[in-house]
């Protein structure tokens, strides 16, 4: 099947009490244990809310098995502790998004994991591959500056050292990015962006084999980051729609990165769409469309940026990413703020540096907005 005949059909328990054509909510925490390998349990990550919406995504993935998670960040300390323990080491790419990178560099020492951060290019992920290397971990395109990695480099590469590969494909969305059918392990999201779609759901979800799916479930029934029923059914419905959200937001952002790089007050466009930006012919090559993310740097000679943000009317200055309405972020103020001024500095995430996440609105009005803000 297409994706969106995926994304409304997949995984959608068919009722036969009712007939209804809806996936119901079925809230029971306590389930008989007789005739059954094991009673569903909401914390067990085996309830049919649960495993309704993991269906709908390993379709859209092109992955075998998942589990769903209360957040991106459960998704993403879960998959990466499953297949780390004391005396491995790490490589992270150094862009990751900030909560993923201070986990690194806040807990990794205490729990005896040793990691080395690596650029955002594939011959530099490999190059700091140890001995004693288990995982690498990846971000494509990253949040902020959307940097793009070769997946299927680092696929390629680490499956020769038998080395597990995750991937944060939070900003790519399973819409235009599918890293499991290029090789990688593990396909981390978090659904609070585009697989919500909506603002309103804090989930996650780690997309891989059946193998791996249940090392992971094992140690996330131990740590205990699960979904309620009522959040699956609300995340179940957001999927039915997130291949049309997401095509509209790659369409309206490729024209607003356009607009953003002619206008005489933004220094820099950071876009994998824009045929002048480094990883354009990678992004090009790996993903169906460039998404709906992108970052620029105002001209903070001519213009204040905390005015800039100020003057806009329609575009809302929110933390997240991923919603059905353009929002715009300083990533410097928000996601970034626990990562040291001069480790910022370093990544280039600077006071002028500015995030949005395109939304499903008509785009002339987004650029109106842009304009008038700026003027
Ligand atoms: N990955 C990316 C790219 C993100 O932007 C975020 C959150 O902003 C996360 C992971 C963490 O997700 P959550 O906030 O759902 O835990």
């Amino acid at each position: 099947m297409k994706k969106e005949t995926i994304c409304v059909h997949s995984g959608t328990y068919r009722d036969s009490a009712t007939g209804g054509i809806n996936t119901p909510i079925f809230t029971s925490s306590a389930t008989s244990y007789l005739d059954r390998d094991r009673a569903a349990y909401p914390r067990y990550f085996n309830t049919l809310n649960q495993e309704a919406v993991v269906r709908k995504l390993c379709d859209l993935e092109g992955a075998e098995d998942g589990v769903l998670f209360s957040s991106g960040m459960a998704a993403m300390s879960t998959s990466i502790l499953a297949f780390a323990g004391s005396g491995d080491h790490l490589v992270l790419q150094d862009e990751l998004y900030g909560g993923t990178h201070s986990f690194a560099t806040s807990d990794f020492g205490h729990l005896g994991i040793g990691h080395t951060f690596a650029a955002t290019d594939a011959g530099a992920v490999c190059e700091a591959v140890t001995d004693k290397t288990t995982a690498i971990v990846i971000e494509t395109p990253t949040n902020p500056l959307l940097g793009v990695i070769d997946i299927k480099k680092v696929a390629d590469f680490a499956k020769t050292k038998g080395i597990t590969t995750i991937i944060d494909n939070t900003f790519a969305s399973p819409v235009n990015q599918n890293p499991y059918l290029l090789g990688i392990d593990i396909v981390v999201h978090s659904g609070t962006k585009y697989l919500g779609g909506h603002s309103d759901l804090c989930c996650g979800a780690a997309l891989t084999s059946k193998k791996n799916a249940q090392r992971i479930r094992a140690l996330a029934r131990h740590l205990g980051g699960s979904m309620n029923a009522t959040e699956c059914y609300l995340l179940e419905r957001s999927l039915k729609t997130i291949a049309l959200r997401v095509e509209r937001q790659s369409e309206n952002a490729l024209a607003i990165a356009g607009f953003l790089q002619n206008h005489p007050l933004v220094k820099r466009v950071n876009y994998p769409g824009l045929p002048g930006f480094p990883g354009h012919a990678i992004a090009k090559a790996q993903m169906k469309a460039f998404g709906g993310m992108l970052s620029f740097d105002l001209d903070t000679a001519h213009v204040d940026p905390d005015r800039f943000v100020r003057r806009l009317k329609l575009i809302r200055p929110a933390v997240s990413l991923g919603g059905v309405e353009t929002t715009i972020t300083s990533p410097a103020l928000t996601s970034h703020a626990t990562i040291s001024a001069e480790e910022r500095q370093r990544i280039g995430i600077t006071g002028s540096l500015f995030r949005l996440s395109i939304g499903i609105e008509h785009v002339d009005d987004l650029i109106v907005d842009l304009e008038e803000a700026l003027a």
